[in-house]
C-alpha cells in the first residue's frame, strides 16, 4: 500500500489506476469496522481501493470537537493495509487547499435546513467543499459512503449531481456494536456512563419503529420517545420521521408506503451521536 502525503504525491501514483478501476472511501481517520465495511464493498466490486484519512475542519461548527476529535494514524495506516487498500491519500490542510483550491457555495436546497443541516450550520458546505476536492483530486469511477451519515449521502448525491462529476457514488449499510449502537468514531470519546447512555438509542429507533408500524403518530412517537431518552440522561437534539426521497417528516403509517426512515441525534455528555434506521428494513 502506498501512501500519499500532498496532492502531487497522489496524481503521480494514481496514474497507473484506470480512472474506472478507482473506488474511493473518504474517512476522517479513527477508522473502525464501519469503514472497513466501505473498503470490502470497493473491492468486492473489483476496484483499486483509495481512501482518505483528513479531519476536516471545515465541516466542524464547533472548534472544541475538531480539536478532541479522535486521531490514530498508525493504526489507520495498518488496518487500511490489512483491508486491501492500494493508495492513502492522508494531507496536511495547507497542502490539501493549496493552488487552485477555492471555497465554493453550494446549492444543497433543503438539506441545509433540516436536523444536522439545521443543527450544524455550514456543516454540509464544508463537507462538500473538501468531499469535492477529494472527488476532483481522485477521479474515482465510484465512492463509497455510509448510510450511518443518510443526510450526508444527499448532500454528496446533489454535489455530485450539480457538479456534474462522473462518478458513481455506492452507499452502504450501518455496521454496529452487539448493543445496536452505531459504530462511530465518536465512541471512543465516550466515557463508560456515556457509553452505557448510547446503548439506547438503538433500542429507541426500533421502539419508534414497532410504534409507527401498529399505528401511533410520528408526532406522539418522536416526543414521548424523545423524552424517554432524556430520562436516560441523553440530551436529544432531533428525533424524526421523515421520507428518504426529500427529508420531509411523515405524519403517520401508511400501507404500501416506502422509503421512510427515523432520524436521530443526541448528545451523551458532551459527544454527539447520530442514527437512523429504515421503518421497512428489519435490521
Ligand atoms: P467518517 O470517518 O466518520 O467521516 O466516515 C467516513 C465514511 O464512513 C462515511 O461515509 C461514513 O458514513 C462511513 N461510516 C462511518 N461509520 C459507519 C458505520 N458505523 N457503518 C457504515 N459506515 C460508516
Amino acid at each position: 500500500m502506498e501512501v500519499a502525503r500532498t496532492p502531487e504525491e497522489l496524481t503521480d501514483l494514481l496514474r497507473n489506476i484506470p480512472h474506472e478501476e478507482r473506488g474511493f472511501v473518504p474517512t476522517m481517520g479513527a477508522l473502525h469496522k464501519g469503514h472497513a465495511s466501505l473498503i470490502s464493498r470497493a473491492l468486492m466490486d473489483g476496484n483499486r481501493v483509495i481512501a482518505s484519512v483528513f479531519v476536516n475542519r471545515l465541516q466542524f461548527n464547533n472548534s472544541e470537537d475538531f480539536r478532541n476529535y479522535p486521531k490514530t494514524p498508525e493504526e489507520d495506516l495498518k488496518m487500511l493495509a490489512q483491508a486491501g487498500c492500494t493508495l492513502v491519500f492522508m494531507p496536511e490542510e495547507r497542502d490539501l487547499f493549496s493552488g487552485d483550491f477555492r471555497l465554493k457555495n453550494y446549492d444543497l436546497g433543503f438539506l441545509e435546513h433540516t436536523m444536522e443541516g439545521k443543527f450544524r450550520p455550514g456543516h454540509f458546505q464544508g463537507v462538500a467543499q473538501v468531499v469535492h476536492r477529494l472527488l476532483t483530486l481522485t477521479l474515482p469511477g465510484s465512492a463509497y459512503f455510509g448510510e450511518k451519515d443518510f443526510q450526508q449521502c444527499m448532500v454528496i448525491r446533489r454535489l455530485i449531481e450539480t457538479e456534474s462529476l462522473s462518478v458513481k457514488m455506492v452507499t452502504c449499510p450501518i455496521i454496529r456494536e452487539q448493543d445496536g449502537l452505531a459504530m462511530s468514531s465518536r465512541n471512543l470519546r465516550l466515557n463508560q456512563e456515556e457509553r452505557d447512555q448510547a446503548s439506547f438509542i438503538y433500542q429507541t429507533l426500533q421502539k419508534c419503529r414497532s410504534r409507527f408500524r401498529s399505528g401511533d403518530s410520528s408526532a406522539a412517537i418522536c416526543e414521548e420517545e424523545a423524552r424517554n431518552l432524556e430520562q436516560r440522561g441523553l440530551r436529544v437534539e432531533y428525533l424524526e420521521i421523515c421520507n428518504e426521497r426529500d427529508l420531509v417528516q411523515v405524519d403517520a403509517f401508511s400501507f404500501g408506503a416506502t422509503g421512510r426512515r427515523i432520524f436521530l441525534a443526541a448528545y451523551a455528555g458532551k459527544i454527539r451521536l447520530i442514527d437512523n434506521l429504515s421503518l421497512e428494513d428489519e435490521d
